[in-house]
């Protein structure tokens, strides 16, 4: 399963930048997600949330913002949102096309809660 490992590197890539005492404040970890990175985002939240649970950081949240395929035409230099496969330009029916975005798949923010002054 795809989505599985992925939501296993997210966890290591979040423990590596988050000190093991803070593991427990990980409010929501924010990911772009391109439409055409081959990823389904509802089963890579249920799969993060799943090996999360046993975790310190099982309230995190995995916010996914997705982002749109966009392409660019060496011809004529228009840059077009495309549906899944197609890569012909709109304006000049061209084909030689540039991926602008779309394909990503990354971390751009760990969020922490605010540590509450301890009780003792
Ligand atoms: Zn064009």
């Amino acid at each position: 399963m795809h989505e599985l490992s992925l939501a296993q590197n997210i966890l290591e890539i979040v423990e590596q930048h988050v000190p093991r005492e803070q593991s427990r404040s990980v409010k929501s970890i924010k990911l772009r997600l391109g439409e055409m990175s081959g990823i389904v985002s509802d089963s890579l939240e249920f799969c993060f949330s799943a090996i999360i649970a046993e975790t310190p950081m099982s309230n995190a949240l995995l916010e996914i913002e997705r982002i749109p395929f966009i392409l660019a035409c060496r011809t004529c230099k228009n840059s077009f949102a495309s549906q899944a496969g197609v890569v012909l330009c709109p304006e000049c029916g061209g084909y030689d096309t540039d991926v602008v975005s779309g394909t990503e798949m990354q971390i751009v923010e760990i969020e922490l809660r605010e540590t509450e002054p301890s009780q003792c």
